[in-house]
């Protein structure tokens, strides 16, 4: 073969070539996973701290592909987004969700992801409380965790897209709240029902002053808006003790237990009676 050498003009250099096909074999890995079913749902209990009963379950998006399996979801969501499939994926994945947590003892709640872009499509109220009626499942017991946003633009769409979710019984969740996008501002202007502390700050906060402050203020935050609390990324018992101290929130980490699939989730809760 011909050695690549410096007079040898290419518009891509071999690695850009391979990165490009790379991506193209994904996006279709993607599309044709998506429509094989190769996406499931796990999930990750939600405990009340003062009990450390089981509220509840937040439901993550697991890729089960030979070849593309180590690629986790904070990963393939974004791809799943920029390659228009994002509503797809998420509404095979709730169907799903429903259908396994319709099982489960009807006090606990189901918690799902939303994309941001999924709060822009017109159509995505109706389609989820179509797919709730089909599932014969309680809109009460379902929350949505929502982020963001960039959607100055169009905050009043979303608003009301909200507002008549939850006038369904829908709850709304504000997630990764103190990073990102998810802000002060929103908290003003858009309907939530609980906060999500985002586990940047909670996995710290036994070593790290500042986290532990950030914690407490937002805890209390909550408490004044009337809103619930929810933790995230509590990995110990040393960050559970102390948030106890802070009052009734909800709890969410490794602590407890890792995301698992729906197989585990129903054994988990046989064990405890709530199946
Ligand atoms: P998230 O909504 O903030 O979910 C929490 C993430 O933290 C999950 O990562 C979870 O496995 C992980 N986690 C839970 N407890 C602990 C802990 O104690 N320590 C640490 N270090 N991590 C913990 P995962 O499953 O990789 O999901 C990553 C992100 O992907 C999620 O972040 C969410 O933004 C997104 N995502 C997952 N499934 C979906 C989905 O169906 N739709 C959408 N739109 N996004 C999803
Ligand atoms: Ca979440
Ligand atoms: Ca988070
Ligand atoms: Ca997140």
């Amino acid at each position: 073969a011909k050695k690549a050498g410096k007079n040898n003009h290419r518009w891509f250099d071999p690695a850009m070539e391979r990165d490009l096909r790379d991506r193209h074999a994904l996006e279709r890995a993607l599309r044709s996973g998506i429509a094989a079913g190769d996406f499931v749902p796990y999930y990750q209990q939600q405990i009340d701290i003062a009990t450390g009963r089981i509220t509840g379950f937040e439901m993550l998006a697991r890729w089960q592909s030979e070849r593309y399996g180590h690629i986790g979801p904070e990963d393939f969501i974004p791809l799943a987004e920029e390659i228009g499939v994002i509503g797809d994926l998420s509404e095979r994945l709730i169907r799903q969700a429903l259908h396994d947590a319709r099982e489960w003892d009807p006090a606990l709640t189901l918690a799902v992801n939303i994309s941001p872009l999924q709060l822009r499509d017109p159509w995505f109220a109706q389609r989820l409380l179509k797919l709730l009626i089909e599932s014969n499942f309680p809109p009460h017991r379902l929350e949505l965790e929502v982020t963001e946003t960039c959607l100055h633009e169009n905050l009043a769409q979303v608003r009301s897209l909200l507002v008549s979710l939850r006038n369904q019984g829908i709850t709304i969740s504000l997630d990764d709240f103190g990073s990102g996008y998810s802000s002060l501002s929103q908290l003003q202007s858009l309907p939530f029902d609980r906060l999500k502390i985002d586990r940047a700050f909670v996995s710290p906060m036994t070593g790290c002053a500042e986290s532990a402050t950030i914690v407490r203020a937002i805890s209390s935050l909550g408490e004044g808006l009337g809103l619930p609390v929810t933790a995230e990324g509590v990995e110990s018992a040393e960050i559970a003790a102390e948030l106890r101290e802070l009052g009734n929130l909800q709890a969410q980490g490794y602590l407890y237990g890792r995301p698992e699939s729906a197989e585990q989730t129903r054994a988990r809760l046989a064990a405890l009676g709530l199946i």
